[in-house]
C-alpha cells in the first residue's frame, strides 16, 4: 500500500539519501529564516574574528524545519568537523565522555532531541559545556574517586522539538537560543524549486506554488511531497510536474488545501464530534485517534495551533471556528466554543 504518512518518522533509506542530497551546506543555500540566519552569521563572524570556538547553540522548532541543516552549516561556516548524535543514543555517562574526548578544538557536537538526555548524562554535560572538562567517577564504594579530564574547546549544538522539556540548568548553558519557525509559502516555493533543480525534476511555477501552500510550513514535507509528485508525474505524464498533476497527486495523498492530512482531520473532527468542540485532554484525544500523546504534541499540534485551528487551554484542546468551517461542520448551538460564535 502507498505510504501516505508525510509527517512522521525519518523515512526509509532512499528518502534519507534524498534528504541528505538536498541539505543546504552554506548560509547562501539556506532559504528563509532571515532574522535567525543574520544573528547566527554575526555570532559566527565574531567567534572567527576572535579565533575562538563558537559558544554553544540551542536550536528549537518543529520537526523538519531545518535544525540539523543549521548544525551542519554552523560547522561548515566555522570550518570545523561535526559529530552527530541524539539524546536517546547517549545512554551512559561514558558514551558522552567518549564522544567529547574525541573532539578537536572548535569541533561541533550536534545532539538532536537533546531534551531526551538522561539526568546522569546531563550532569556530565554541565562542566563539559561550562569549563571544558569532564568530572568522571571511577571505582565504587569507599575507593570511588572523581578524575578530571580536560577537553578541547568544542561547540555543542543542541536541537529540540520540545523546548519546554529542557531542564533550566541545561538551557542556561547555551550562549545562543535560536527558534526556527514555520516557513511562509513564498520561502517553501523557493525550497521546492531549488530541490527540483538539484534533482532534475521539471516542475511548473504554479505547481511549485501549489505544493508550497500544502506543505505545512515545513521544508521536509515540501521535499517529501515533491518526491511523491515526481513519481506521480513520471507514471502519468512526461515527468513534468504540472499544476494538474500536482493537484491530482496531492488529492491522492489526501493532503488538503491547508496541508492537513488524514490524522489532522481525524483529530479535529474527534474534538468536534465526540467532545462537543472541547476542551478535551491530550491523553483522551490521543487514545481516540489512536496515536501517542507525544506524537500529537510534537508533530501535529504545532501547525494546527499556528494556523488557528486548535486552541490549547488549561482544560484541554479546543477546536476553533476556523476548524469547524474547514471541515464543513456546524457548531453545536448549546456549546459555543469561542466568544461570539453563537451570534
Ligand atoms: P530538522 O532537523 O529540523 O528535523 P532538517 O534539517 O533535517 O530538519 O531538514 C529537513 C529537510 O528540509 C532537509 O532535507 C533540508 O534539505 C530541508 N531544509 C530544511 N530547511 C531548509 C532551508 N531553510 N532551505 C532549504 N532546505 C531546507
Amino acid at each position: 500500500m502507498e505510504d501516505k504518512n508525510l509527517l512522521q518518522g525519518s523515512g526509509d533509506y532512499a528518502e534519507r539519501q534524498w534528504e541528505t542530497a538536498l541539505r543546504p551546506r552554506t548560509f547562501s543555500e539556506y532559504i528563509g529564516q532571515k532574522k535567525l540566519t543574520e544573528n547566527l552569521k554575526l555570532f559566527i563572524g565574531a567567534a572567527k574574528k576572535r579565533g575562538e570556538a563558537l559558544d554553544h547553540v540551542l536550536i528549537y522548532g518543529s520537526p523538519g524545519l531545518g535544525k540539523t541543516t543549521l548544525a551542519h552549516i554552523i560547522a561548515n561556516e566555522m570550518g570545523v568537523k561535526i559529530r552527530v548524535t541524539a539524546g536517546p543514543l547517549i545512554e551512559k555517562a561514558g558514551d558522552l565522555a567518549a564522544l567529547l574526548t574525541n573532539l578537536d578544538t572548535g569541533d561541533v557536537l550536534f545532539i538532536d532531541e537533546i531534551h531526551r538526555l538522561s539526568a546522569t548524562v546531563e550532569e556530565v554535560l554541565y562542566p563539559a559545556m561550562e569549563d571544558y572538562k569532564l568530572d568522571i567517577m571511577v571505582g565504587q564504594g569507599p575507593g570511588a574517586r572523581t578524575i578530571n579530564v580536560p577537553l578541547k574547546k568544542f561547540t555543542l549544538v543542541g536541537a529540540t522539538t520540545r523546548i519546554g522539556l529542557l531542564s533550566g540548568p541545561l538551557r542556561n548553558r547555551f550562549g545562543m537560543n535560536l527558534h526556527v519557525d514555520f516557513y511562509p509559502p513564498e520561502d517553501l516555493k523557493e525550497i521546492i524549486k531549488r530541490s527540483a533543480k538539484l534533482l532534475l525534476v521539471p516542475i511548473e511555477e504554479d505547481a511549485a506554488e501549489e505544493i508550497a501552500h500544502r506543505a505545512r510550513g515545513t521544508p521536509r514535507i515540501a521535499n517529501r511531497l515533491l518526491r511523491r509528485l515526481r513519481d506521480y508525474a513520471q507514471m502519468l505524464g512526461d515527468g513534468t510536474i504540472t499544476i494538474k498533476e500536482a493537484k491530482e497527486g496531492l488529492e491522492r495523498l489526501e493532503v488538503d488545501k491547508y496541508g492537513l492530512d488524514d490524522l489532522d482531520r481525524k483529530l479535529l473532527s474527534s474534538i468536534i464530534n465526540k467532545y462537543g468542540g472541547g476542551p478535551v485532554g491530550l491523553g483522551t484525544l490521543a487514545a481516540t485517534v489512536g496515536e501517542e500523546p507525544d506524537t500529537l504534541e510534537e508533530v501535529y499540534e504545532p501547525y494546527l495551533l499556528q494556523i488557528g485551528f486548535l486552541e490549547r487551554t488549561r482544560q484541554g484542546r479546543k477546536a476553533t471556528k476556523k476548524a469547524y468551517e474547514h471541515l464543513g461542520l456546524k457548531i453545536h448551538p448549546s456549546k459555543p466554543i469561542l466568544k461570539g460564535l453563537s451570534d
